[in-house]
C-alpha cells in the first residue's frame, strides 16, 4: 500500500510556514479553503451563501436526532482523524476516495487521514470495544464533518457533513429494511417528498467474482471505446463501470450480463425479502441493476436516495450491507452490518428546491435602549436578569444616542423596545412598546423582569 510521500509534504509545509512568517507585511487576505464554507448565524447570513444559516443546521440536526431516537439508534462520535490504513482497507484501495481524495498526512511514524466517511470508523469502534459481542446488535447513528479532496462544485465540497446510521451484528433482511425505513422517515420528517429510492443487490463473496469476470469478458472487446476512467476500472474493479454517466458507455452496458443472473441463492433470497418488506411498509423503490456504490465494502443490498432537483450531485443519501468490512479490518469472526450515509449540504439543496424552511427566524424579544449613564448601568443589570429568565434581550455597549440604538432595534427586528432614561428611573415607570402592533405597556422599574415576563406572555 503506498501513501503520498508525506515526508516531502511536511518539509514543504514547514518551508511555507517559514516563508509566510518571514514576509514583513501581510500581503494576502485570508479566505476559507476552497471547497469549505462558513456557517453563519441568521443575523449575519448572506443570501448568496452555499448553505443556510446555523439555525437551519441545528433544526435539521434536531429533527434527524428525533427520528434516530424513535428508531432507538444511539449516537456515536468518533474522532475526525483516523489511521490512514483503516480507511485504505475499509473503504478500499481502488476507490476514488482512497486513491485520490484522501487528506492524509504523517507525523512521526504514524499515518493520519481526515475521515472521508464514517462507516469504517464506526466499525473500528465496534471492533475495538467489542460492542456487538458484549451488548448484542448495535444500532448506531452519527453526524459530523468528512473530508474528500474532490473537485468542488454545487453539492460537492472538500469538507462536507454527513449523518448516517449503522446496524452492526445482524444479517437479517429486516435490518436492511430498518435502515432504509429510518432514512426515509428522516426525509419525511424534514418535509421532503421529491426523491426516488433505487435498490440493487451486489451479491456476496460467492456471487461477485463470477459476475466480475463475466462483465470484464463482455467489456474487453470494447476496451478502446471506453473512457480512460473506465479503462482503469476494467482492470481494477469492473463493477464500478456500471456507475458510468457517459451515454455511450451506458448504451454499451445495455447488452452486458446482469448481476441479478449471478446471485447465489442466499443473496437472491435476501434481496427478495428486502423487497417484500419494503413493499409491506409501502416504501416505493425502483430496482436499478446498474446501481453500484463508490465504496468497495458493500455486499448484497445497495441503495441510493436520489433527487432530480439538486443538480448533477443528485445522490442525497446512500448505503447498503457490508458483511465483509469487519473481517477486512481484522475481525476473527464475521460481523454482518448494514447502514446509510447522507449529506447535509445536499439535504439543504433539496429543502431549498422544495421551498422548505425548517425554522422561522427568531428575533430578539426586547431592546433596552438606555438614555444616559445611570440608565446604561440599569439596562445592563436588568438585561441580565431578563436573559436569565430566557428572554432574548439586546442592549447597546457604548452609550450611543437613542437614535442609534433605535436604528439597531429596527435592524434587529426586535418585538419590544423600552427607552430608559433618568425620567423613567425617577418615576419608577417605563414604557415597553410592541414594535409590530404599536401597543404600549407600562411596567414598574423595580419589577421589570417579572412584569415583562408576564405581560409579553412567555
Ligand atoms: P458516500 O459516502 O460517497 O456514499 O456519500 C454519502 C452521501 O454523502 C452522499 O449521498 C452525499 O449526500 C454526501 N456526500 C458525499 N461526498 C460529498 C461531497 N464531497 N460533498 C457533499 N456531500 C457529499
Amino acid at each position: 500500500m503506498t501513501f503520498v510521500n508525506q515526508g516531502d509534504v511536511e518539509k514543504s509545509w514547514e518551508r511555507h510556514v517559514v516563508e509566510c512568517l518571514r514576509q514583513g507585511n501581510l500581503q494576502m487576505k485570508f479566505q476559507n479553503i476552497k471547497g469549505t464554507f462558513d456557517v453563519l448565524p441568521e443575523s449575519a447570513a448572506q443570501t448568496t451563501g452555499p448553505v443556510p444559516p446555523t439555525s437551519e443546521w441545528v433544526a435539521a440536526e434536531n429533527r434527524i436526532r428525533k427520528v434516530m431516537v424513535a428508531y432507538n439508534f444511539g449516537e456515536i462520535r468518533t474522532p475526525i482523524i483516523e489511521p490512514t490504513e483503516l480507511i485504505a482497507r475499509g473503504v478500499g484501495e481502488l476507490t476514488d476516495i482512497v486513491s485520490k481524495e484522501m487528506f492524509a498526512f504523517e507525523r512521526g511514524d504514524t499515518n493520519y487521514v481526515l475521515r472521508p466517511e464514517i462507516t469504517a470508523p464506526v466499525m473500528r469502534a465496534c471492533l475495538q470495544h467489542n460492542l456487538a459481542q458484549t451488548s448484542g446488535t448495535q444500532k448506531l447513528f452519527y453526524m459530523g464533518p468528512c473530508f474528500r479532496a474532490e473537485r468542488p462544485q454545487k453539492g460537492r465540497y472538500r469538507q462536507f457533513h454527513q449523518f448516517g446510521a449503522e446496524v452492526v451484528g445482524s444479517s437479517g433482511a429486516a435490518a436492511d429494511v430498518e435502515v432504509i425505513a429510518l432514512m426515509m422517515s428522516i426525509y419525511k420528517e424534514l418535509g421532503l417528498s421529491d426523491f426516488r429510492l433505487r435498490i440493487n443487490s451486489l451479491g456476496n463473496e460467492n456471487s461477485r467474482p463470477a459476475y466480475k469476470s463475466a462483465l470484464s469478458d463482455y467489456l474487453a472487446p470494447f476496451r478502446d471505446d471506453l473512457s480512460e476512467t473506465s479503462r482503469e476500472r476494467l482492470e481494477a474493479n469492473p463493477l464500478r463501470i456500471l456507475d458510468t454517466k457517459n451515454p455511450a458507455e451506458r448504451a454499451l452496458l445495455e447488452g452486458a450480463p446482469s448481476l441479478a443472473d449471478f446471485l447465489d441463492d442466499d443473496s437472491r433470497e435476501h434481496h427478495d425479502e428486502v423487497k417484500q418488506l419494503l413493499a409491506d411498509l409501502d416504501i416505493a423503490f425502483v430496482e436499478d441493476p446498474f446501481l453500484v456504490r463508490g465504496l468497495d465494502y458493500y455486499t448484497k443490498t445497495a441503495f441510493e436516495l436520489e433527487s432530480d432537483r439538486v443538480g448533477a450531485q443528485s445522490a442525497l443519501a446512500g448505503g447498503g450491507r457490508y458483511d465483509l468490512l469487519a473481517s477486512e479490518l481484522g475481525a476473527k469472526t464475521p460481523l454482518p452490518a448494514v447502514g446509510f450515509a447522507a449529506g447535509f449540504e445536499r439535504l439543504f439543496l433539496a429543502l431549498q428546491e422544495e421551498d422548505i424552511k425548517l425554522v422561522t427566524p427568531r428575533y430578539p424579544d426586547l431592546y433596552l435602549v438606555a438614555r444616559g449613564e445611570r440608565a446604561h448601568h440599569w439596562v445592563i443589570g436588568h438585561a441580565k436578569s431578563l436573559r436569565e429568565r430566557g428572554v432574548s434581550v439586546e442592549i447597546d455597549f457604548q452609550e450611543r444616542s437613542v437614535k442609534a440604538q433605535m436604528r439597531d432595534a429596527n435592524r434587529l427586528n426586535v418585538r419590544f423596545v423600552a427607552v430608559v432614561g433618568d425620567d423613567e428611573l425617577l418615576s419608577g415607570e417605563v414604557v415597553f412598546k410592541n414594535m409590530s402592533t404599536g401597543e404600549e405597556i407600562q411596567l414598574s422599574t423595580d419589577h421589570v423582569s417579572e412584569e415583562f415576563f408576564a405581560a409579553a406572555a412567555y
